[in-house]
C-alpha cells in the first residue's frame, strides 16, 4: 500500500504553509500546488526531486477545492508538463474562472456582506485590497486540460481507489478522497489541527447567503463518522485521532457561540462590536481574520432560534429573542 507523500510549501498567507500530496506509483499524481510563488515553486521541485519526479513526469494534478493557495500554482506546472488537472464538478468553475469568480467575491464583500457588518469604508478597502492582491499568486490555466470528476465519485490514486465525498463548510467547493482499506483520509481543509474558517460565499443570484459554519458542522459529523486511521490535512501535519480532535473543536465552537451570545446579552449588536470583543487577543489590523469565525456563531444562533437579525441603516444587529 502507499501513502500520500506531504510536500510542504510555503505561502505568504496567515494561514502558514500548505501540503500538496504525492503519489509516484502506478503514475505520478500531486494533489493541490500551492500558491504561484518562486518560494513555492523551488519548495515543489525539491519536494518531487525527493521521491524521483520531475514536473515533466507528472500525469494528473488534483484540485482538492479551488483555493489559490491549493491551486494557484497549476498554471504554473501546466505549462511544464502533460499532466491533465482533476477538479470536482462543484470547483469546476472556480478552478478556470479564478480571477472573475474572486473579483466578484470581492465586489459581494465591498457592496453587500462588509458593509452590513458595519465595516467603515476604510475598513472595506484594506480588506478588499488585501483581497485583489490574492489574485496575483494564481496562475492561469488552460481549460482545455481541466477535466472534472464527479463530486461522489470514485478517484484513482496510488494504485487504490478513494472514494470523493463532497465535504462543505470551509468552502462550498470542497472535496476529500476518503480511502477505506488502508483507512487514510486527504482532508483538503475540511479538517485541520487548528478550526478550518467557515469563508462567506457570495449567494447564487436571487438566493440568500449560505450559512457557512452550520452546513460545516453537518460535514464534520460526516468526517467524524468515517473510519479513519491517518488524517492527510491541507495544512500542517498529518495525524491520527480524527474523533478526539472533532469532540475538542466542536466544544471550542459550542463555548465561543455562548461567548457570543452573552455579549449579544450584554448589549453589543453589531458584527464588529462583537469582533471587537471576541477577537480583542488579535492585533487590530488582523481582527478582521476573526470575521468568518464570528458570523458562523452567529449563524448558529441564528439557527437555534437564539438571536434575531434586523438591518438597521443598511447594518445587522443582532438581539435576543427573550
Ligand atoms: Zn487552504
Amino acid at each position: 500500500m502507499s501513502a500520500p507523500i506531504r510536500i510542504e510549501l510555503p505561502t505568504n498567507l496567515q494561514v502558514g504553509s500548505v501540503n500538496a500530496y504525492l503519489f509516484t506509483e502506478p503514475e505520478p499524481v500531486l494533489i493541490d500546488t500551492g500558491l504561484k510563488m518562486p518560494e513555492s515553486w523551488a519548495a515543489l521541485l525539491a519536494g518531487l526531486q525527493a521521491h524521483g519526479v520531475a514536473v515533466a513526469d507528472l500525469r494528473r494534478i488534483v484540485i482538492t477545492h479551488p483555493h489559490v493557495d491549493h491551486c494557484g500554482q497549476a498554471g504554473v506546472l501546466a505549462e511544464q508538463c502533460e499532466a491533465v488537472i482533476e477538479v470536482a464538478d462543484v470547483g469546476y468553475r472556480w478552478l478556470i474562472e479564478f480571477p472573475e469568480m474572486w473579483r466578484k467575491r470581492i465586489a459581494y464583500y465591498q457592496r453587500e456582506f462588509l458593509p452590513r457588518v458595519g465595516f467603515s469604508p476604510e475598513v472595506i478597502g484594506l480588506v478588499s485590497g488585501y483581497m485583489e492582491q490574492l489574485v496575483e499568486v494564481y496562475a492561469p490555466l488552460p481549460k482545455e486540460r481541466v477535466r472534472p470528476f464527479a463530486s461522489d465519485g470514485v478517484l484513482e490514486l496510488g494504485g487504490m481507489s478513494w472514494q470523493v465525498l463532497y465535504m462543505p463548510g470551509h468552502a462550498s467547493t470542497q472535496t476529500c478522497f476518503y480511502q477505506p482499506e488502508t483507512r487514510q483520509f486527504i482532508a483538503a481543509d475540511m479538517l485541520l489541527p487548528k478550526t478550518p474558517t467557515p469563508i462567506v460565499e457570495r449567494p447564487s443570484h436571487g438566493q440568500s447567503r449560505q450559512p457557512a459554519l452550520p452546513i460545516y458542522l453537518q460535514s464534520l459529523d460526516k468526517v467524524e463518522a468515517l473510519d479513519i486511521q491517518t488524517v492527510y490535512p491541507g495544512h500542517g501535519d498529518p495525524f491520527t485521532n480524527h474523533r478526539q480532535l472533532i469532540q475538542k473543536q466542536r466544544a471550542r465552537i459550542q463555548l465561543r457561540k455562548e461567548e457570543c451570545y452573552t455579549l449579544i446579552q450584554n448589549g453589543h449588536h453589531t458584527v464588529l462590536e462583537l469582533l471587537m470583543k471576541m477577537y480583542a487577543h488579535y492585533p487590530e489590523q488582523i481582527r478582521f481574520a476573526g470575521l468568518w469565525m464570528l458570523v458562523g456563531y452567529l449563524d448558529l444562533l441564528k439557527a437555534d432560534g437564539l438571536i434575531i437579525e434586523k438591518e438597521i441603516n443598511g447594518v445587522w444587529h443582532y438581539e435576543t429573542r427573550n
